[in-house]
């Protein structure tokens, strides 16, 4: 039997579609279906699992899988932050400590003693330890952000993204507790041709991203121009510059990081660029 390298990934859930977009922008082919728990890749040695995200981290700890996207919250209160092998970039969030409106807060001591409902209470009984605050932790798996309300607790810790969740219950946001982000996860004792595979994998997902942080930009520019694109354009190496049919001019190729690209393309025509193009990267190999 050729090696085979297997993939835990949620399957329905906050990360489900980012995680299947990522296997699928590394051009791998595979049929999924909302009822099918295991799916075979097409044209690289992939099997896929799909399962509840909490019981993710433990399969790749055990062997179960040999890797896994998940969340970096779910990973550490699971207690194998090691697994953790590159950050993904997606599913953003926070785990935050909050309490109702109407109460006041000065800091995080003003929480001891308190009672405190949370679905994280490895991370947040952490989080207390380092403040030096003594807390009384409720283990609640749903819903947390109710307690308070109810009368259940005193506060609570749990994800925040937008924090209108927060709002619509009467909370107010006091700490930020942990920050998290979707990781690609793997086994620790993979066999050599299972880690050259993750390698192959581990190898595409950096490049997909990367396309995705920059944008292919081409532009047509004076002559006279020229210097002063080619400052505003460093590109890998440094910018393509072919002739123009029409005397005097030229088009010029290069890559901008997204972040500085409405800045950029802002100075290029102040500088005369005219045509400014923008296309997407697919793939940048580096
Ligand atoms: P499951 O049924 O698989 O156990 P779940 O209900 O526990 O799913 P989701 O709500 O789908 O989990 O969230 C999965 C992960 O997505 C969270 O652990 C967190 O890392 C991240 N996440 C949660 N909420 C948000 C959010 N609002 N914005 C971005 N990412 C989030
Ligand atoms: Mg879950």
């Amino acid at each position: 039997m050729p090696p085979m390298i297997r993939l835990a990934i949620q399957k329905s859930g906050r990360l489900s579609e980012d995680s299947l977009n990522l296997i699928r922008e590394c051009g791998i082919s595979f049929v999924s279906s909302s009822y099918k728990l295991k799916t075979e890749a097409t044209n690289f040695p992939l099997e896929i699992l799909f399962l509840r995200d909490d019981d993710i981290p433990g399969y790749v700890q055990d062997g179960v899988a040999d890797l896994g996207i998940v969340g970096q919250n779910v990973l550490v209160e699971a207690g194998f932050p090691d697994l953790e092998v590159e950050k993904l970039g997606f599913s953003k969030c926070r785990l935050s400590l909050a309490i109702l409106r109407s109460e006041g807060y000065q800091s995080v001591a003003d929480l001891q003693g308190k009672n405190i409902a949370t679905s994280y209470p490895q991370i947040l009984g952490r989080y207390l330890a380092g403040e030096g605050v003594q807390a009384n932790l409720h283990t609640i798996s749903g819903s947390v952000e109710i307690a308070p309300s109810i009368g259940l607790a005193d506060a609570i810790c749990d994800i925040v993204s937008s924090g209108s969740t927060l709002l619509g219950n009467g909370l107010r946001e006091v700490e930020t507790v942990f920050r998290s982000e979707a990781v690609l996860i793997a086994n620790r004792q993979l066999s050599a041709e299972k880690q050259e595979l993750l390698e192959q994998l581990l190898f595409r997902m950096q490049s997909v991203r990367r396309a995705r942080r920059n944008k292919y930009i081409l532009l047509n520019a004076p002559v006279a121009s020229l210097a002063a694109v080619k400052a505003l354009l460093p590109g890998i190496k440094s910018p393509t510059v072919t002739p123009l049919a029409e005397e005097g001019w030229v088009s010029v190729q290069s890559v901008v990081n997204e972040d500085d690209f409405w800045h950029i393309t802002g100075q290029l025509k102040a500088v005369g660029a005219e045509g400014i193009l923008v296309l997407p990267i697919e793939k940048m190999i580096a």
